[in-house]
């Protein structure tokens, strides 16, 4: 921490525009269009399992009792589109949820028959899609509004709609990021100690946890660093660092070559553990949900937990473009490593002022895909 660095707080102003108010059907509009959206990917998903669903996820909900969620979705993407025509605005955004709505009762709504799978090797993640964005809104947009950081910045702000072909793009591969992360872990069998995993498997639920968190945490505490202080990695993980405004949306930007290799990483110790299933899928959900949090827009109080796990404040300095704040807070999960490496920084109850990039990157998807290929052409 610089002590004679002078924070200052970031000032965010309303975007009359982009706001969402009640009463004007822009509220309306979108969530029939999006309702509307899901409800097809879900009735596709009940006709084509095999290939539209994911194994680790089926065994987890129950496919019958999701129709009845589907159910309402689709009545209430009608009911929202009727609203638009109602209010005389955002018409066309109501008439698209209908129409995808009235496609989807068409190929059989709710009340596909529902019976055993046969599974394939690799699938797309709709479901996997459709209950994470589901949830997402549920929980974090709701924490967002209640308890927000920065109360003047909106849900569409700038960019938004990038973030979300990110976050479609990641939730869809989910099946190809395991298949290839396990191929990965499958490399370090040589490294595979049954006196380990014994010892491992031997200890409480609780402890297994917070052995596979550290672990997980100190490989990816590396790789991040790694991926800000290699230039050709740089070019990659820039990628993530170009949003300007944070929030539930944003930690999905992320490029596809980091989303995979991240996860194939933290997959070896993982494997190596050989830890217990019930401390595994505790351990998943949790990186899962802090991984989403971290980026929210958010003051929820971590009370002394700040000083112990990764919290928004933590991340979002990460996420700072201001001098102090370059290449630090490099931990995914807690503080640990970023206090005994050196890089942490979290300066009392100050936020960063600016998000992004000192060198800012091209803001379509396909443009930051291309982007470190670019870069390293342009650097030969
Ligand atoms: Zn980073
Ligand atoms: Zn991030």
């Amino acid at each position: 921490m610089q002590l004679d660095y002078q924070y200052r707080e970031r000032q965010v102003d309303l975007d009359a525009r982009r706001a969402f108010r009640l009463g004007d059907g822009k509220i309306s509009g979108y969530c029939s269009l999006f309702l509307g959206a899901l409800s097809l990917l879900a009735v596709l998903a009940y006709l084509y399992p095999a290939y539209l669903t994911t194994i680790e996820l089926r065994r987890a909900y129950d496919a019958e009792q999701l129709q009845k969620l589907l159910k309402y979705g689709m009545y209430f993407s009608l009911m929202f589109g009727v609203l638009t025509f109602y209010f005389n605005r955002y018409k066309r955004m109501g008439a698209g949820g209908i129409g995808l709505t009235l496609l989807a009762f068409a190929l059989g709504g709710y009340s596909i028959p529902v019976g055993p799978v046969e599974p394939v090797r690799l699938s797309l993640g709709v479901d996997w899609l459709i209950l994470a964005f589901l949830g997402s809104v549920l929980v974090f947009m709701t924490l967002e509004k209640l308890l927000p950081k920065y109360r003047n910045q909106v849900i569409l702000r700038p960019e938004w709609g990038v973030d979300l072909v990110y976050f479609c793009f990641n939730h869809l591969m989910i099946s190809a990021i395991l298949i290839y992360a396990n191929y990965h872990a499958g490399h370090f069998d040589w490294a595979v100690s049954a006196s380990v995993q014994a010892v491992v498997q031997a200890a409480p639920i609780w402890l297994q946890v917070v052995l596979i968190v550290l672990c997980a945490d100190f490989v990816l505490y590396w790789e991040h660093r790694l991926y800000h202080e290699v230039q050709p990695l740089w070019s990659i993980h820039a990628v993530h660092h170009s949003v300007e405004e944070l929030d539930w949306l944003a930690g999905s930007r992320g490029h596809f070559i980091q989303v995979f290799s991240e996860r194939a990483l933290v997959m070896i110790p993982l494997y190596l553990l050989g830890a217990d299933a019930t401390a595994l899928n505790i351990y998943v959900t949790f990186a899962a949900l802090q991984a989403v949090l971290i980026h929210c827009n958010t003051r929820l109080p971590f009370g002394p937990l700040k000083y112990v796990l990764v919290t928004p404040q933590f991340h979002h300095w990460h996420h700072g473009s201001e001098k102090p704040a370059i290449d630090t807070n490099y931990g995914a999960h807690t503080v640990l490593f970023d206090r005994l490496f050196g890089s942490y920084h979290m300066p009392a109850e100050h936020w960063p002022v600016e998000y992004g990039t000192t060198v800012r990157l091209p803001r379509g998807y396909l443009a930051q895909i291309v982007y470190p290929f670019r870069r390293w052409l342009a650097r030969k």
